[in-house]
């Protein structure tokens, strides 16, 4: 309700090209870089993006989908929803996600769940943008959403190198009491998150999970590839496109 009052007082311009009406415009949105088809842990080329089977392994995940690639416009519309505090930016975000994915791919899961914030962004934001975002998804897919996980340190991963992410987030997650009175067993679960960088967070979630039996699978808006991955990107599709 009231971030409709605020659209209406202070109707959106686009991120990219400033035209007046929507946050990203239709004209825009055709940019947006989807995520190339290769592995998160070893960044070979594969059908699919997501885990190649060494990896998976590894991983403690049992898939791992990335919509977009964190650069230009996708950095531009998170930044807008942490920092900016834009109520439509979290409401495009899943907008996109849910075009991006199509319906059949919800039909591989049983239940949404997200990654929680730390005590200091909440604070800070005054609601966990992740936690909208995956509220919104549940209510277009269907799926039903459970909050499952506590974030019981406010450790900040942004800057650091990927050992010290792996470091820094081990034991930053607990189990909330309704988590530990559920019977979780088999079910296939999704958790949501905003941004992948090393896939240290989306790992130990589903390390504090492991207990459960449960099916443990990633889904993020964008994932944030390495310095190095766009040329190897580029020069796939260089000899993709060599008659
Ligand atoms: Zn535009
Ligand atoms: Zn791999």
């Amino acid at each position: 309700m009231l971030s409709d009052i605020i659209t209406w007082l202070f109707p959106d311009s686009c991120l990219s090209c400033n035209s007046e009406g929507q946050l990203l415009c239709l004209d825009c949105r055709d940019r947006l870089n989807p995520h190339p088809e290769i592995c998160f842990g070893c960044k070979k080329t594969q059908s699919t993006s997501g885990y190649c089977q060494n990896c998976q392994t590894n991983s403690g995940l049992f898939s791992l989908k990335a919509c977009y690639q964190f650069d230009n416009l996708a950095k531009q519309l998170v930044y807008e929803a942490k920092y900016q505090l834009n109520p439509n930016a979290p409401k495009l975000i899943s907008q996109l996600i849910l075009e991006s994915l199509g319906s059949t791919f919800w039909q591989d899961f049983d239940l949404i769940s997200f990654i929680p914030s730390s005590r200091q962004k909440l604070r800070l934001r005054g609601s966990n943008i992740v936690k909208t975002v995956a509220r919104n998804l549940s209510i277009g897919s269907g799926l039903p959403i459970i909050a499952l996980l506590n974030r019981t340190n406010n450790h900040e991963l942004v800057g650091l190198s990927r050992a010290d992410r792996v470091k820094t987030i081990i034991g930053s997650f607990e189990l909330n009491t309704k988590a530990k009175s559920l019977d979780l067993a088999e079910v296939r679960l999704l958790l949501i998150d905003d941004v992948l960088t090393s896939g240290a967070t989306l790992q130990e979630a589903a390390k504090t999970l492991s207990g459960y039996d449960l099916q443990v699978s990633g889904l993020v808006f964008a994932h944030k590839l390495e310095p190095g991955t766009e040329s190897l990107i580029a020069g796939t599709n260089l000899i993709l496109n060599l008659p």
